[in-house]
């Protein structure tokens, strides 16, 4: 083999798919442990309601992703839901508070008091934290504390996380930098704005839109399996155990079998990836695992009388003490996700905060999820369709330590040539994450060059 590749889910079937591109005629194989590729990723259709299990959907605004859409058709099938027409709402004071898209109509709607939003100029004025803040030090310090329950609305939607236990250099290492570069984060800001000008790319860009699939998002897995032969370059059910390196290059052990090649690419979640790492490392890592935020779906589906608000859902911050840590109006967003005439919600329940919710039985979430709604939305009646969805898988949270972890796994990389680190949590969480890592990865084995780190970049925040 001239690839091993350690986990089929979307990191790995992405350096698969960008090999197969790049280097025609390469040997590889995929060892992935469950009977299904795709990992993280499962889509759940019953009853004419289509539920992700997963994740939902990712933004059209990377490069990467867009090219592997084109590259396997999947541009043809898919479907958008752009930000600049579906709202979201953030959860304050018991009822539901319309989000605008846009930076310049944040600033302008009344979320925040004129004297708060003083304040957050104030930021112009405040020296870098040292150390490694947490997101919520780093935000009262700089902006103040009126943006903490938009700011926790952000990171429970994307990390089902705690803003008090998130690293500002783990989950924003691009904000941080910007903001040890230039003083301040608007004025680092406005010096890039300026520069994109000059440079002639100054345009406004339009807000991304989110993507899924008519099948839902496992429709990406399956699309990538697809040009993968079972036994051949896939197997499944095949659990690696152990790795190391020998003369030519690695050797891996899965199922009392053992494979070779010259480089080995770990796609694994972080936590799996350590449990293999530290029988290579002469070095220990700096923390044995990362927390794990868990999350369950409580789908619901209405028929005549029920509504939704128009947008894509709502988040709520912990301050608000609601059961759920919001919703998706899943049938406003993409077509064909429930039958004609009803509508589909998606809550979600547990995370960093409440892992003890995952604990009640399915009648007891549907009952308090039900509660918790219909308080904020016009919901009629009992649901046509209720089902809960525990995905096994967790969201790995960037807290204390994260950095010198990632710092720890460049060095490993960097003492152990054709060994590539990547995958859910190596930096990042998302979709685009993995997508950008993998095409990354599959350049430098085509480059035969080392593994190699992103330089940390300011990304837009969507609510
Ligand atoms: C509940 C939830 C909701 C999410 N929502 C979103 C969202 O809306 N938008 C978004 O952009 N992202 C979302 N994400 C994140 C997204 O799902 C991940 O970024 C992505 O799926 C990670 O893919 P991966 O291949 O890196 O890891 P995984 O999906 O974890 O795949 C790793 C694979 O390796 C296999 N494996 C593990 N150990 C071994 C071993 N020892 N030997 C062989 N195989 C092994 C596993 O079975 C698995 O198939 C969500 C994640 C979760 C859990």
């Amino acid at each position: 083999m001239d690839t091993l590749i350690i986990g089929g889910g979307l990191s790995g079937l992405t350096v698969a798919h960008k090999l197969q591109q790049l280097c025609p005629g390469h040997q590889l194989l995929i060892l992935e442990k469950s009977a299904r590729t795709g990992g993280a990723i499962a889509s759940h259709a019953e009853n004419g309601f289509m539920v992700e299990n997963g994740p939902h959907g990712f933004l059209d605004n990377c490069s990467e992703s867009q090219e592997l859409l084109q590259e396997t058709g999947l541009d043809q099938e898919r479907l958008t839901a752009p930000l600049s027409r579906f709202v979201r709402y953030v959860c304050i004071k018991g009822s539901l508070l319309c989000i605008p898209q846009s930076p310049a109509k944040i600033i302008m709607a009344p979320l925040i008091s004129p004297l708060e939003k003083l304040r957050v100029l104030g930021e112009l004025f405040k020296k870098p934290l040292p150390g490694e803040p947490t997101v919520a030090q780093w935000v009262e310090h700089r902006f103040g504390p009126a943006l903490l329950p938009y700011v926790d609305a952000v990171f429970t939607g994307t990390y089902a996380g705690d803003l008090n236990r998130l690293v500002m250099d783990g989950v924003m290492p691009g904000v941080r930098r910007l903001e040890k570069t230039h003083g301040s984060v608007i004025r680092g800001l406005l010096a890039k704005m300026k520069e994109a000008r000059k440079s002639g790319k100054g345009k406004i860009k339009e807000l991304p839109a989110m993507t899924s699939f008519p099948g839902g998002m496992v429709r990406l897995a399956d699309r990538l399996a697809e040009s993968l032969q079972a036994g051949q370059n896939l197997l499944t059910g095949s659990s690696v155990s152990a790795i190391r390196r020998n003369e030519s290059g690695w050797e891996v052990e899965a199922g009392g079998e053992k494979h070779t090649a010259n480089n080995l690419v770990m796609a694994l979640s972080i936590n799996e990836s350590l449990a293999l790492l530290r029988s290579i490392a002469p070095t220990p890592p700096p923390q044995q695992n990362v927390p794990e935020a868990r999350i369950l779906t409580v789908a619901l589906g209405f028929g005549a009388g029920s509504s939704l608000p128009p947008g894509f859902g709502y988040l709520a911050p912990e301050q608000e003490g609601r059961f759920c840590l919001g919703a998706l109006f899943s049938s406003n967003m993409f077509s064909g996700r429930a039958p004609q005439g009803h509508i589909l919600l998606e809550a979600l329940v547990g995370g960093r905060r409440h892992p003890e919710r995952l604990d009640l039985d399915d009648a007891t979430l549907i009952r308090q999820t039900l509660d918790d709604l219909r308080a904020l939305l016009p919901l009629k009646g009992e649901p046509v369709f209720a089902r809960v969805l525990r995905s096994n898988w967790g969201i790995p949270q960037l807290e204390a330590g994260y950095p010198a972890l990632l710092n720890w796994r460049d060095q490993l990389m960097e003492e152990q040539p054709g060994l590539f680190i990547h995958g859910f949590g190596w930096e990042g969480i998302g979709i685009n994450d993995m997508i950008k890592s993998a095409t990354r990865v599959a350049e430098s084995i085509r480059d035969n060059a080392g593994a190699s780190r992103e330089e940390a970049k300011v990304k837009g925040v969507y609510f």
